[in-house]
């Protein structure tokens, strides 16, 4: 016969070990979750870390390039300025020999309409060499007052003929204000903007010229109603050498917006107020007049 007390103390040892066990065992689950989470954050870290890795080598490799790109540019840049330089007297000398060829060929129409395509590719050669020289020499700005509205008078005189017949010129707005300006560099400027604008209209349309103050600013904006520029466009349109045209040099604007810049102004284009408007209006912003160096 089997005795009954040592049964029972032996199931309660059992049953004690057994809870023991389930003990152990629940917190050796808990430990193990605890460890896969930290695991997973452990991983989470390193993918953002690898992530980070990459995106920097990425980077590293963007700037080296941007680097090497702007040596070359710098060194073409250099070479650019000394052709420019050497291009620009025989150029001179051909426009001086044109203009008397032309004035000897006067009565002789098919000579005359030769040597006027002489000209123009000569303007245009002067155009280019102009655009290279002004981008690679910093624009430095010897100021004076300038009376705003006289100025872009000026401007628009010496542009219009070179506008086209089919192009009509809206002259709106006065500060009736003075800047201190470069009178040079400003012209070139707008006789740019001027230009830009008749070539977009190709010879006709409407060329609107508006001068407003705007507090401690006077706007000059200059409107085309040409095909304006193309949505995205409208900082790409600003870099040097970007050119839509078949014989641009894409320094136009970027020289404009440097001298711009030189002044402490601004050169952009107005964001068009819907995909359907037409036209391009670029709109410089100048300090008004300030004290100039030496005045008190
Ligand atoms: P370029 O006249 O030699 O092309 P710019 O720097 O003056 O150089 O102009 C760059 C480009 O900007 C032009 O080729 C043209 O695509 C665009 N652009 C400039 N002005 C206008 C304008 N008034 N309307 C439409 N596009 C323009």
């Amino acid at each position: 016969m089997i005795d009954a007390a040592p049964a029972a103390d032996r199931l309660a040892e059992l049953q004690a070990a057994f809870e023991v066990f389930t003990g152990a065992t629940s917190m050796l689950e808990a430990q193990y979750r605890a460890l896969q989470a930290h695991v997973e954050a452990l991983r989470t870290e390193l993918d953002e870390k690898q992530r980070a890795l990459t995106a920097s080598i990425e980077r590293q490799r963007c700037l080296e390039a941007q680097a090497l790109r702007h040596s070359r540019l710098a060194a073409m840049g250099e070479m650019a300025a000394t052709l420019a330089h050497e291009v620009r007297n025989p150029l001179g000398a051909m426009e001086l020999f044109t203009g008397m060829l032309a004035e000897e060929v006067a009565d002789r129409p098919a000579a005359a309409r030769l040597t006027g395509q002489i000209a123009s590719c000569i303007a245009d050669l002067n155009h280019l060499v102009t655009n290279i020289l002004d981008y690679t020499r910093l624009p430095a700005p010897r100021r004076a007052h300038v009376a705003l509205d006289a100025l872009v008078d000026d401007a628009l005189l010496a542009s219009g003929p070179s506008l086209g017949s089919g192009v009509r010129v809206e002259r709106r707005g006065a500060v009736g204000a003075t800047c201190a300006l470069d009178r040079g560099l400003v012209l070139q400027t707008l006789s740019n903007l001027f230009r830009n604008a008749g070539e977009a209209m190709a010879g006709a349309g409407i060329l609107t010229v508006a001068v407003e103050p705007a507090g401690r600013w006077v706007r000059v904006a200059v409107a085309d109603t040409g095909p304006g520029v193309p949505p995205g466009c409208e900082e790409t349109i600003f870099a040097p050498f970007f050119t839509t045209k078949e014989r641009g040099t894409g320094l136009g604007l970027a020289v404009a917006r440097a001298a711009i810049a030189a002044h402490g102004g601004t050169l952009a284009i107005r964001p068009r107020p819907s995909a359907a408007a037409a036209g391009a209006v670029f709109v410089l912003t100048l300090p008004r007049d300030a004290a100039l160096e030496g005045e008190s």
